[in-house]
């Protein structure tokens, strides 16, 4: 077991990717700490977790909610070791009918949230610990109506490589893993239905060179890459998990003759 006696923190556990990475984490015997803002799903996840996990009702956006989020992770595990600053969400903000709070709220949750829970986590982190921040391929992809998500996305980026220098000398790593298009139910508001879902993803399957949308358990096979001590030379570094999508744009089925 990879993550044997070490402690991890994943915001957003209880959903997609999140919750897939609360499980790997699990099973390589690391004890876990979620965090989101629906009380059902996370009663759910720690129901399958088991009794050494911690689920806490926290936003991400409201800073001192997580610093008492964290505070109490400190209190039960006495020190984090892993930090997946995973919580996100999406908001359309095409060009000319944009919505100042729905380009403010994808901003604070994928980029300022993700700050100052690094910051209110910084006290408990051990030496040595693995940061691990969520991006995503459309930091790049100029997808239209994206602007808000794209920007804070790329804003993750950026910051991990300020973060990486800044606790490069506690042998502290962050890095980022970057998923394509992933199987999660942040899909749900852009395809409601079964079909709607089925059409959604013929239409991003043709633009990824792989020719498949990922899986949640992908990105947290990554992220127990990232966390473990087989990563022990990695910081500041970005990994994409999707299928070719930012390294071989015109791979995919679409372009193929
Ligand atoms: P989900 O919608 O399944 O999960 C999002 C998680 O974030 C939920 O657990 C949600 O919990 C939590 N969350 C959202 N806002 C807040 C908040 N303010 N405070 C606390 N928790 C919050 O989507 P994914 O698993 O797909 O998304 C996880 C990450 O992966 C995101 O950062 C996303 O941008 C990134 N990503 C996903 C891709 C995909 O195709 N799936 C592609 C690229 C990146 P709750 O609702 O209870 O608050």
């Amino acid at each position: 077991m990879r993550l044997q006696n070490r402690t991890a923190l994943i915001t957003g556990g209880n959903s997609g990717i999140g919750l897939a990475t609360a499980r790997a984490f699990v099973a390589e015997g690391a004890r876990v700490a979620i965090t989101g803002r629906n009380r059902a799903t996370l009663d759910a996840a720690l129901a399958e977790l088991g009794a050494g996990a911690l689920a806490i009702q926290a936003d991400a956006t409201d800073i001192a909610a997580t610093e008492r989020a964290v505070a109490e992770v400190a209190q039960a595990f006495g020190r984090i070791d892993i930090l997946f600053a995973n919580a996100g969400i999406v908001g359309a903000t095409p060009l000319g009918a944009g919505k100042l709070e729905v380009f403010e709220q994808v901003l604070r949750t994928n980029v300022t949230a993700v700050f100052f829970t690094l910051q209110a986590a910084l006290p408990h982190l051990s030496d040595g610990a693995s940061v691990i921040l969520n991006g995503s391929v459309m930091s790049q992809m100029g997808s239209p109506g994206s602007s808000a998500y794209a920007a804070s996305k790329a804003a993750v980026r950026g910051m991990s490589r300020v973060l990486a220098s800044e606790l490069a000398p506690r042998g502290i790593r962050v890095n980022v893993v970057s998923p394509g298009a992933t199987r999660t139910p942040i899909w749900d508001s852009a395809a409601p239905t079964a079909d709607a879902k089925t059409q959604l993803e013929k239409r991003l399957a043709g633009m990824i060179a792989l020719g498949r949308l990922g899986e949640a358990e992908e990105i947290a096979k990554t992220a127990v890459f990232l966390a473990s001590g087989d990563a022990s030379n990695i910081t500041s570094a970005e990994i994409f998990v999707d299928g070719g999508t930012n390294g071989s744009p015109v791979g995919g089925p679409v372009f193929r003759g």
